[in-house]
C-alpha cells in the first residue's frame, strides 16, 4: 500500500465530507445565495430546499419534521436541550447525567453548576456501563432532565436509553439522548426509544462539520437558546445556514441507507482488527464491553505506552487514530472517560481508539498491523526501565482478552 494515502480510523472524531453531499450543497454557496427570510423569490426559493433537507434528516430519526431544529453542531444541539428542559421547568433545578459524557454534555453541566444548579454524574463500572438501580435512585421530585449518551465517542459502548427513557416517562422527567456517534452505526427511531430531545450532528455521518440537529418530541416544554429572528419556528434565532442544511439532509439521506449488512460487516472488521492486536501485541487490553456497542469503535490499552508518542509514529505512517475524544486531544490529562471507568491514569495515557467507517478496507486494517507491533515494541524499548517495568507488571496482562 502507498505511504501516501491516508489510512483513517478516527470516524468517531469526523468523517469526509461525501462527494453527493458536496454536489447537493455547493448549488446554495453560488447561484442559491439568498436570504430564506426574504420577501422575494430569490429568498423564498430556499425555503423549500430547508424543509426538504428538514424531511430528510426527521426520517433517519424517525421523526416528524416539525419536531427536528437545525443547530450550528452536536454542542449546540446539547446545551440547548439542557438549557430547555431546565428554563421552561424553573421549579426543577435538578439534572441527571453520567461521568463519561462528551464534553458538550460534561461543561454544559458544569457551568450550569457554577449558576445553582444540581447535577448528578452517575458513574459507570468497568465495562463501561450504568447502573440501572443508581440510575432510579437518582431521580427527585425536582429533576427537570436526564441527559444521557446512547454511544460513547470512546469506547463504544451504549447505555440502555430505551430502558432509561422508559423510567425517565413514568417518573415525569424529560429525557435528552446525545446521539451524536449513532447515525448510520445503529438503527435510530426516536419513537423506539421514547426520548423526548435527541441531538445529531452532521459530521459524524459524512456531512460538513457546523450543522447540527435538536429533535424536540412534539408537546415538550422548549425555550430557545439562541434568541433572534423567527427562524426555525423561533426555536434557534440566526439566518439559517442553507448550504449545510442540505448538505445534512443529503448526509442523512445516505445514513439512512446503511444497510444492517453493511453494519455487520463493519463489526466484522472491527472485531478482526481488535483480535489481530490481541494476537500480535502483548500486553493490551480492550477499554469497556464488548457488546452492546457501537460496530466502528475499539479502545485498546497498550500498557507502557504512551499514547501520545505512539499517535505521532502512526502519523508518520500516514495512519490517523485517536487517544481519546478529539476535543480532549492535545490536552495531557487522562480521558475523563476511561478514568471514570476505573483505568489508572497511565493505563488510560496508554489507550489508543480505533473508529472505523464503511470507507475502511481489510487493506487499511493489514496496512495498519504491518506496523503496529513494531511500534508498540520500539516505544516499550525505549521506554524507561520504570516505566518497562511498570507495564510488566500491569493489571493489564492479566485482563487481556
Ligand atoms: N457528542 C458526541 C458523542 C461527540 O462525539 C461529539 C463530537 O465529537 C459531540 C457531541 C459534539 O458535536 P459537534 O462537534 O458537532 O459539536
Amino acid at each position: 500500500m502507498s505511504k501516501s494515502k491516508t489510512i483513517y480510523f478516527d470516524s468517531n472524531a469526523t468523517t469526509s465530507v461525501a462527494p453527493e453531499v458536496v454536489q447537493a450543497m455547493l448549488p446554495y454557496l453560488t447561484e442559491n445565495w439568498g436570504n430564506p427570510s426574504s420577501p422575494y423569490r430569490l429568498g423564498k426559493k430556499l425555503v423549500g430546499p430547508i424543509e426538504a433537507a428538514r424531511e430528510s434528516v426527521a426520517a433517519l430519526i424517525g421523526a416528524d419534521s416539525a419536531e427536528v431544529i437545525f443547530t450550528s453542531c452536536g454542542t449546540e444541539s446539547i446545551n440547548t436541550a439542557i438549557t430547555s428542559c431546565l428554563y421552561s421547568q424553573p421549579t426543577k433545578r435538578h439534572i441527571v447525567t453520567t461521568a463519561v459524557e462528551h464534553s458538550a454534555t460534561k461543561n454544559c453541566c458544569a457551568a450550569l453548576e457554577e449558576r445553582g444548579y444540581e447535577v448528578t454524574y452517575l458513574p459507570v463500572n468497568r465495562d463501561g456501563s450504568l447502573d440501572l438501580k443508581l440510575f432510579e435512585q437518582s431521580l427527585r421530585p425536582e429533576t427537570a432532565v436526564v441527559s444521557m449518551m446512547w454511544a460513547n465517542n470512546e469506547t463504544g459502548v451504549l447505555f440502555p436509553i430505551r430502558e432509561i427513557a422508559a423510567i425517565c416517562r413514568q417518573r415525569g422527567i424529560l429525557i435528552h439522548t446525545d446521539a451524536v456517534q449513532v447515525p448510520g452505526k445503529l438503527k435510530l427511531d426516536v419513537n423506539e426509544l421514547g426520548v423526548d430531545l435527541l441531538s445529531l450532528s452532521a459530521h459524524k455521518l459524512h456531512g460538513p462539520k457546523g450543522v447540527g440537529l435538536l429533535y424536540v418530541r412534539k408537546g415538550t416544554p422548549f425555550r430557545a437558546l439562541i434568541v433572534g429572528g423567527h427562524q426555525e419556528e423561533g426555536h434557534r434565532g440566526g439566518t439559517e445556514n442553507v448550504p449545510y442544511m442540505v448538505a445534512f439532509g443529503r448526509a442523512a439521506e445516505l445514513a439512512h441507507a446503511v444497510t444492517v449488512q453493511s453494519q455487520r460487516k463493519l463489526a466484522a472488521l472491527r472485531d478482526n482488527l481488535e483480535s489481530e492486536i490481541f494476537a500480535k501485541i502483548p500486553h493490551t487490553a480492550r477499554n469497556g464491553a464488548k457488546e452492546p456497542r457501537l460496530p466502528n469503535t475499539t479502545s485498546i490499552a497498550f500498557a507502557g505506552v504512551e499514547a501520545e508518542a505512539l499517535l505521532m509514529m502512526l502519523d508518520q505512517l500516514n495512519i490517523c487514530a485517536s487517544s481519546g475524544s478529539a476535543c480532549t486531544t492535545g490536552s495531557v490529562a487522562p480521558s475523563h472517560v476511561l478514568t471514570a471507568m476505573g483505568l489508572s491514569p497511565v493505563e488510560a495515557r496508554s489507550t489508543i481508539r480505533f473508529s472505523l467507517d464503511y470507507e475502511t478496507s481489510e487493506e487499511d486494517v493489514a496496512y495498519l498491523m504491518s506496523h503496529l507491533p513494531r511500534v508498540v515494541a520500539e516505544l516499550r524499548a525505549a521506554a524507561s526501565p520504570r516505566v518497562a517495568a511498570r507495564f510488566r507488571n500491569s493489571k493489564l496482562v492479566a485482563q487481556a482478552v
